[in-house]
């Protein structure tokens, strides 16, 4: 079995202390993790304090050679990758395949963000003035990475740093330290990265918080990049506010699908199905309500029920699975919980309601009373609620009703009312006529309200630089006193 080493200024590293990293559909250990300490945060920050400088300056062309390298990389690793998300994290292939192909996109798009304007000439006021604004990268962004998405949000926390001059300690989850950190230090030593700009370190379960420590304590980390619930988000949100440094916050959602009459319904049934099911609902864009018009509330319902329950489970790495292993036996029984939870104050089960094995089946819940938690809050398992609703503005007001808002879907076949719709729903993401997962690279993913704050891609500039004043004056004039 492999044992795995941190990635810390270009060298490879051992530890005295190594963790169990497990098979979530076989229960059996997979890798040999380093538990990594504060003192490995450290250094991994001293290294990229270190190559700042020279990676910050590095011309735009040389810096685009390596993320296209490292896109080439990850497309010729594929299968491997592939292979071990299923074994690391129980991806399905759908989705193992859909994370590979937006890593590769994600490079390669990045490897012109070198090239985007660095700044913008603003007039002055000031006789002989020319001022402009420029934009200067903050210098070591820290990474925390979640298990679900392991391997493209691991590249997202990287990437998009990295692309506009920052050097990145990057520190996965303790579920997915391979598929979502050493596995992305490998592909990117091997590209070329220079030695620094990338560390990754690891950590054994339940021991984050050091490393966060360090991160919040050192002033050469400027900005901490995070991707997870809300609940940590908001945790590290209030460290950064007493420590004075920028937090980029992805986090959870309870995204609605509305399903409006004129919708087509088989295709309505399909979108559904994806949204609320794949990756075993453990996407933060994962549909957790679909709000169906009551006119064809019923045939909708019956036909989603018939397809939920076609849906493949078992082992993900079996080519045809759809629905994998939750991540953990905890997040599992926690995913039961809160069904059976809902099914005793009054829900009906229409589909699923039990595990099987280390997998939860696809479950669609009717008539869940509002006090049950999975009313309005994410579940991180395959569980949709259904309900019924008089109108579009009904729907609405229920999708807006939740603290979240990161993505929603509006099944209908008049795009331009469900552009109007769009509109008004309270989410950094609307999709109409369509569902609620997407992720493009060039587009700028993100939540609103408890969903997180700022957005993905090209746009992640402004979270990733900071923008200085400089003029230069002509003359000598005068000054006031
Ligand atoms: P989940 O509960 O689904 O694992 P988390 O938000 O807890 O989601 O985890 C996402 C990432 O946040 C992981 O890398 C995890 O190690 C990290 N994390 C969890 N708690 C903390 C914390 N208090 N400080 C810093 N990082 C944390």
């Amino acid at each position: 079995m492999r044992e795995y080493q941190q990635y810390i200024g270009g060298q490879w590293t051992g530890s005295d202390q190594l963790f169990d990293d497990l098979d979530p559909y076989r229960g059996t250990v997979m890798a040999r993790i380093p538990a990594g300490t504060r003192s490995d945060a450290a250094r991994a920050i001293d290294a990229a304090a270190a190559a700042f400088p020279a990676w910050a300056d590095r011309p735009p062309a040389e810096k685009q050679a390596l993320f296209l390298k490292a896109a080439d990389i990850v497309e010729r690793r594929e299968d491997e990758i592939k292979e071990l998300l299923a074994t690391e994290t129980g991806c399905a292939g759908g989705f193992a395949h859909f994370q590979v192909l937006t890593a590769t996109r994600l490079l390669r798009q990045a490897a012109n963000w070198g090239y985007l304007p660095a700044g913008e000439v603003i007039r002055s006021d000031m006789p002989g003035t020319f001022a402009l604004a420029l934009r200067k990268p903050l210098g070591v962004v820290a990474g925390i990475s979640p298990w679900n998405g392991a391997h493209v949000l691991a590249w997202r926390t990287v990437v998009n740093p990295l692309a506009f001059g920052n050097t990145v300690v990057l520190k996965p989850s303790e579920e997915a330290p391979i598929s979502a950190g050493l596995l992305v230090a490998e592909i990117m030593a091997e590209a070329g990265f220079p030695d620094g700009t990338i560390n990754v370190i690891t950590h054994a379960p339940g021991q984050a918080v050091p490393i966060a420590d360090e991160f919040f304590d050192r002033p050469e980390v400027r900005c901490i990049n995070f991707t997870g619930s809300s609940a940590t988000g908001r945790i590290l949100a209030e460290r950064a506010g007493r420590a004075l440094k920028r937090c980029v916050l992805e986090l959870g959602g309870y995204n609605p699908l509305i399903v409006l009459a004129d919708a087509d319904l088989d295709y309505a049934v399909e979108a559904a199905a994806f949204a609320a099911f794949f990756h075993s609902g453990q996407i933060c864009m994962n549909a957790r309500k679909v709000l169906v018009e009551q006119p064809v509330y019923d045939t909708f319902i019956d036909r989603l029920t018939t397809r939920a329950k076609s849906l493949p489970t078992g082992d993900p790495a079996v080519p045809g699975t759809i629905i994998g292993p939750l991540i953990t036996p905890a997040a599992r029984d926690r995913v039961a919980r809160e069904v059976d939870e809902a099914v005793a104050e009054g829900a009906t089960v229409l589909a699923g309601g039990g595990s099987d094995g280390p997998c939860y089946q696809p479950t669609i819940l009717a008539d869940v009373p509002a006090g049950a938690r999975i009313h309005s809050e994410e579940t991180f398992g395959p569980v949709l609620v259904a309900q019924p609703v008089a109108d579009a503005d009904e729907a609405v007001k229920i999708a807006n009703s939740t603290r979240y808002g990161l993505s929603a879907g509006l099944i209908t076949s008049d795009n331009q009312r469900g552009f109007a719709l769009a509109r008004r729903i309270e989410a950094g993401v609307v999709h109409v006529n369509d569902q609620t997962i997407a992720d493009e690279p060039q587009l700028p993913l993100g939540g609103v309200k408890d969903s997180g704050w700022g957005r993905s891609g090209p746009e992640s500039m402004s979270d990733f630089t900071e923008l200085q004043w400089i003029t230069t004056r002509d003359g000598t004039g005068p000054y006031p006193i």
